[in-house]
């Protein structure tokens, strides 16, 4: 029977090297370079290669693509044990070369791109030479693609395309956008004429696309096919978040635990007061809920497609955002007002907490898929009662067991007597 929750020891080698590397070499960086992979400094971004190398040189590269898409396969299940690591450090997914919005846009060019568009767009991503963003989401609405407008007219040799984008995460310093348009997936270099990116906000992007002509060759994917090539690219993005997700409220949660063991109040350090016991306790049991429940969903992907396990990467989408908002919240009450300032990582945590059941959809659109796929699986009862109608469900079993009955009058006595002592008490 296989039923099995260990990790295997050679890999369990690869997560202990990930987990030294990172506590070690990028923690440190994290504070002392702020946003080093994006530093124009040559000085820093010698230092940050040297590092990149060293995670190149143990086979840990762009760990989120599969082989056949030129990465090192490991599939989700070890891509999510390996992101409960990185997540925990805020750099860890670039020094990997597993940062979005990049993936989901290296996962849209390997997946869909032409030979000439992988050589043009995907290598250099991935080795991180140009940065990219995703141009999906309109002002006039997010949650619905039906109302997108932003659409691409062919003239001549070229596309132009017309539309306006908001929200687009780093479009201000991508050097190609992915533009989702109502008739297809397009790149536009950032510096194409007619791409204008409002002042506000800073830092995801309000983009108006003005008469952008692009060639021919910068449509990926088939025409029509944006609707197909973002699902492909959100499902891998959310159970990715997910994974990461499972890292901060492990975070969140040795905060906790800390806290509670170091400090005292009426007689006792806080740990031995039920109320804070109660948070540890919960903010333990949700985690576990949210890694097995991560982990499997990875491991159904790995053994089935991720189109299949659609309605799990949903109901993970929107549990991860609800363990987070949790967790995070625990954690912040239980350091008291330290935790309300930025003077640990606790706050910003709880902050950004809600961001993640809206980023990748919100998550009544996740709730209404979960529903709708689950209610697929099952058919109203016939006639008034529900299947579990007790009176029905008893009177079936009589007719079910008359045989065995009829054959053992001892047996049948038994039964007759139990049904009019049954009936007495009600
Ligand atoms: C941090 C962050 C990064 C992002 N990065 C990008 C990016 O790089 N590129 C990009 O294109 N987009 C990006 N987005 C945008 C994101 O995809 C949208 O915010 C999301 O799809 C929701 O769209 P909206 O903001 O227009 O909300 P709306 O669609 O206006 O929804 C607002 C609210 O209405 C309710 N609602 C909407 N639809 C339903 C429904 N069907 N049933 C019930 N209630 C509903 C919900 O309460 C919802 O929260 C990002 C968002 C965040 C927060």
């Amino acid at each position: 029977m296989a039923w099995d929750f260990s990790t295997d020891p050679a890999f369990q080698q690869k997560l202990d090297w990930v987990e030294t590397f990172c506590k070690e070499k990028v923690e440190p960086l994290d504070y002392v370079f702020p946003y080093a992979v994006r530093s124009p400094d040559p000085v820093v971004k010698a230092y940050v290669r040297e590092l990149q190398q060293e995670v190149k040189d143990e086979g840990l590269w762009a760990i989120f693509l599969d082989e056949e898409l030129g990465g090192p396969g490991f599939g989700q299940l070890k891509l999510g044990l390996l992101n409960e690591v990185i997540g925990r450090y805020g750099s860890a997914p670039q020094m990997f070369g597993a940062a979005a919005p990049d993936t989901g846009n290296m996962e849209m060019l390997a997946a869909y791109g032409t030979e000439e568009q992988k050589k043009r767009w995907l290598e250099p991503l991935l080795n991180q030479e140009m940065f990219s963003a995703y141009s999906m989401t309109e002002p006039q609405g997010g949650s619905d693609p039906n109302l997108f407008r932003t659409h691409a007219m062919r003239d001549g040799e070229e596309w132009v395309i017309n539309g306006e984008k908001w929200f687009t995460s780093a479009g201000r310093v991508a050097d190609i956008l992915f533009v989702m348009c109502t008739n297809g997936m397009f790149v536009v270099p950032r510096e194409t004429p007619g791409v204008e990116i409002m002042p506000e906000p800073r830092n995801h992007n309000h983009i108006k696309y003005k008469d952008v002509r692009v060639p021919l060759d910068h449509l990926l994917g088939p025409e029509d096919g944006a609707k197909v090539l973002a699902q492909r690219r959100l499902g891998g993005g959310r159970i990715h978040h997910a994974m990461r997700t499972i890292a901060q409220c492990k975070l969140a949660f040795d905060m906790m635990c800390e806290r509670a063991l170091s400090r005292q109040s009426h007689g006792q350090i806080i740990g031995e007061h039920q109320m804070v016991q109660e948070k540890i306790a919960d903010s333990y049991a949700a985690i576990r809920m949210l890694r097995l429940f991560v982990l499997e969903t990875a491991w159904k992907i790995d053994n089935t497609s991720t189109a299949e396990a659609r309605t799990d990467i949903a109901a993970v989408k929107f549990t991860m955002a609800k363990v987070l908002r949790e967790v995070s919240f625990n954690a912040l009450h239980i350091l008291g007002s330290l935790g309300t300032t930025d003077l640990t990582p606790i706050q910003a945590m709880y902050a950004a907490a809600p961001t993640m059941g809206i980023a990748d959809g919100v998550d009544e659109v996740h709730k209404a898929t979960v529903a709708r796929r689950v209610l697929k699986e099952y058919r109203p009862h016939e006639g008034h009662w529900p299947t579990e109608y007790i009176p029905a469900k008893r009177e079936e079993a009589w007719k079910k067991m008359q045989p065995v009955l009829d054959a053992n009058p001892e047996l049948k006595q038994s039964a007759e007597n139990y049904k009019k002592y049954l009936a007495r008490r009600r």
